[in-house]
């Protein structure tokens, strides 16, 4: 990380940061790994200790014993309490303070970004949010924190309070839509930035790997901050690979000292 062909890449980030006028951030779970949330692919991920096939929207509405399953999951990643944002969501609420910032585009659900301070129209959550959590028959909406109370006391799937209809987090599941608003104004975002920054994603999930392919195609740059490779390692401009949240804020470190110097 320290290596001077990685300082060289940060100074050009900078660089890159300072000359760019729409700059969208794509997001996904390795910028939140630091927080204590683990990703779902990286060793130790989600993936190794749950399988994803039991995971699907149609599962869960069919199933108790996946209900169940999804609840635990979600309590054991952290991802139903109140983790904390790291290095890496400041340095991007930081680009957003400098006027930099078009937008977020994130594939999470952890509300980090919003929580270090990037406001929340500027984030464009393609995978829902776990902030609520609804009734699947009558839609009632219950804050996340009240549902989390009922875990703690040891309910394994909580249901409506007013009808027993089935509670879902409002997070996206494999097999469901994405809102289509939300992925409206991120596709046309992404169509119109002229610098994309991918940090802590594999991009293999899609839709939402088409955001940085669609900056890409009309003619952004492409830069990707991530620990392992992916597969549009080839189309950027400058590849990092390292953590998020050393990385990112060395390359604001970079941009405060050019703005200073004038
Ligand atoms: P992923 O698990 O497929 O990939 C994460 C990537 O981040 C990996 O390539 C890994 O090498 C990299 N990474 C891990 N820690 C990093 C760090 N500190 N710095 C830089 N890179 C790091 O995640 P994905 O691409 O976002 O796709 C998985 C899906 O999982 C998404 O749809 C997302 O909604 C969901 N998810 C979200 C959360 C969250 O909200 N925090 C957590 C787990 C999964």
């Amino acid at each position: 990380m320290d290596n001077e062909s990685t300082k060289q890449a940060i100074r050009v980030v900078a660089d890159l940061i300072l000359s760019s006028k729409r700059i969208v951030v794509f997001t996904g779970a390795g910028v939140s790994t630091e927080s204590g949330i683990p990703d779902f692919r990286s060793p130790g991920g989600v993936w190794s200790r749950f399988d994803p096939d039991d995971f699907t929207y149609q599962k869960f509405v069919r199933s108790t014993e996946t209900r169940r399953k999804t609840w635990q999951m979600f309590g054991e990643t952290g991802l139903t309490t109140d983790a904390e944002p790291n290095p890496a969501h400041y340095a991007i609420a930081e680009l957003e303070r400098l006027g930099k910032l078009d937008c977020v585009i994130t594939q999470n659900v952890d509300n980090l970004h919003q929580k270090a301070g990037v406001p929340a129209n500027k984030v464009f959550e393609l995978h829902g949010n776990m902030r609520w959590v609804k009734c699947l028959n009558c839609g009632k909406r219950y804050p996340m924190d009240e549902i989390q109370g009922r875990l703690r006391e040891g309910k394994e799937v909580p249901d409506c309070d007013a009808c027993h209809g089935m509670l879902k987090p409002d997070a996206v599941f494999f097999g469901e839509a994405l809102p289509p608003d939300v992925l409206s104004e991120a596709t046309r975002r992404s169509r119109s930035c002229d610098l994309c920054i991918v940090l802590g994603s594999t991009l293999v999930v899609y839709p939402a790997a088409y955001m940085p392919m669609y900056a890409i195609e009309a003619g952004a740059k492409l830069v990707i901050i991530n620990l392992t490779s992916t597969p549009l390692d080839g189309k950027a401009a400058i590849l990092i690979q390292g953590k998020a949240g050393e990385v990112m804020p060395k390359i604001m470190e970079q941009v405060r000292n050019r703005l200073s110097a004038g």
